[in-house]
């Protein structure tokens, strides 16, 4: 695509006013691609992770075609649905088509649960041209006749595949159930597995494919390296890094909900300034984290996978893992918080004996070796095997710290895929076989976290 500048992709002068306002002047590439073809009516197939401009790649075009066939919506209507899986990114994309549409007097609401619902059915008195939705409050709303989409001409459906993971599909397909026919339908995923496929072709006609990076490609402006850590470690090895890496915005991803709550106890009993957000925090919780987490002074943020999937955040500096996630793709969403906009970023992972099936699964998806640094002082990876069969059952039944999640909370989807995948990884236990020792070769670029967390390791490893 030879595309350089947002004039040359057919936007009239309210947008690239706003988007010179934002200090855009070169479109990304899934922007270059989509744009044109939205403009031309066309439905969208498009595999993006967050971080590529995608959010933009949807809402110009479509504020163009609004434009362009000028309508008013009647009262509780709108022109435009935009539904999102999770309240932040429902709010960032509601930010992103006010800016965008700042000149161009879009009129644009949101509607998410865990707060009150009055201000949103009023915002929807009088119809809007843009609603952007998380499913169950907008399925509350339509129930109580307070929104109506009957008559959307513009459809985007954004992180379908985090829609399925939250276990959103029934909701999903009665709201689609609703949408006329005659819609043009915009449909993003990160990932493309076989049921997200499925879903797209029910509900796209003749679809334009676009695909910004392979899938699950990291930015290459992220340098990755992964340090093995016993799991009873953990909490030291992060407090140590954090200290000494007191500059820049850090985010630390834990599996579970109750692992983070009980790390922010713990960097906080540390003297580390940090604010933790999943999805048993209230909105205003989510919120305030969130605008610490912006300031110049940000505190060290804590987050699940869910609740960090709609963080929009420039200068993330580094992405600490303190859990492996099950999913290999969540590792790469979770990465590419960092390095975004072609900024560098850092992700630095720990790897404990549990996980090493998970690391396996990442590096595959990656097809290629993360920079491995660091050994297990108690267990040395060559070691694993050797260890007597009941000490090795012990550890992988587990302690409370890296897998127990309360049940309450837990969405029907977080429940299938724990217990499905513990059992695969013990299925197959020659997955888990042990990797000769690798030299610990230097992560490209990483320098400065890797080689400090070789020091503490080593350090680390004296004390014992
Ligand atoms: P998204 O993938 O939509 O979440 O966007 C990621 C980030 O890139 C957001 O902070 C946008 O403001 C920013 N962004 C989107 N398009 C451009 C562009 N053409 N030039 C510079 N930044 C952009």
């Amino acid at each position: 695509m030879n595309t350089t500048s947002f004039d040359d992709l057919g936007l009239s002068a309210p947008l690239l006013r706003a988007l010179a306002g934002e200090g855009y002047t070169v479109p990304t590439p899934i922007q270059a691609q989509a744009v044109p073809h939205v403009l031309d009516g066309r439905d969208l197939f498009g595999c993006a992770q967050t971080g590529t401009g995608k959010t933009a790649a949807f809402a110009l075009p479509l504020i163009e075609r609004m434009l362009a066939k000028p309508g008013k919506p009647g009262p509780r209507r709108c022109r435009t649905l935009v539904l999102a899986p999770t309240r932040e990114l429902a709010g960032q994309i509601h930010q992103s088509f006010l800016a965008y549409g700042r000149h161009a007097g879009i009129k644009a609401a949101v509607i998410y649960g865990g707060v009150g619902q009055q201000s949103q059915a009023n915002a929807m008195l009088h119809g809007v041209d843009v609603l952007v939705a998380t499913p169950g409050r907008l399925l509350d709303l339509i129930g109580q006749r307070l929104v109506d989409i009957r008559s959307v001409e513009f459809f985007v459906l954004d992180e379908a595949d985090r829609m399925l993971d939250m276990g959103f599909i029934h909701d999903m397909r009665k709201i689609v159930a609703m949408l006329p026919t005659e819609r043009q339908t915009l449909f993003f995923s990160a990932t493309l597995p076989a049921e997200v496929r499925q879903l797209a072709n029910s509900m796209l006609r003749d679809p334009l494919e676009v695909k910004t990076t392979p899938q699950a490609t990291p930015a290459e402006t992220v340098s990755q390296s992964v340090y093995f850590v016993p799991k009873g470690e953990k909490r030291a090895m992060l407090v140590k890094i954090l200290r000494e890496q007191s500059q820049g915005r850090v985010i630390v991803f834990t599996r579970t909900k109750h692992g983070a709550d009980k790390l922010h106890r713990d960097l906080d009993k540390a003297g580390i300034p940090a604010a933790a957000i999943h999805g048993n925090k209230s909105q205003n919780q989510r919120e305030r984290a969130l605008a610490a987490f912006k300031s110049p002074r940000p505190p060290v943020l804590i987050a699940t996978d869910i609740a960090a999937r709609g963080i929009d955040v420039d200068h993330v500096s580094h992405v600490v893992n303190f859990e492996l996630p099950h999913e290999p793709e969540t590792y790469v969403h979770r990465i590419g918080r960092t390095g975004r906009a072609g900024q560098t970023g850092e992700a630095v992972s720990f790897c404990d004996h549990e996980e090493r099936p998970r690391l396996k699964a990442i590096e595959k998806l990656l097809r290629r070796t993360i920079p491995h640094s660091g050994t297990l002082p108690d267990m040395p990876e060559a070691d694993v095997e050797a260890q007597p069969r009941q000490e090795r059952g012990r550890r992988r039944r587990g302690g409370r710290t890296g897998g127990g999640q309360p049940a309450g909370g837990r969405t029907r989807a977080d429940r299938n895929r724990e217990n499905r995948k513990p059992q695969r990884e013990n299925r197959k236990p020659q997955r888990e076989a042990p990797q000769p020792e690798r030299e610990a070769p230097q992560p490209q670029g990483a320098a400065p976290t890797a080689t400090l967390v070789r020091k503490i390791v080593r350090k680390h490893r004296r004390a014992l």
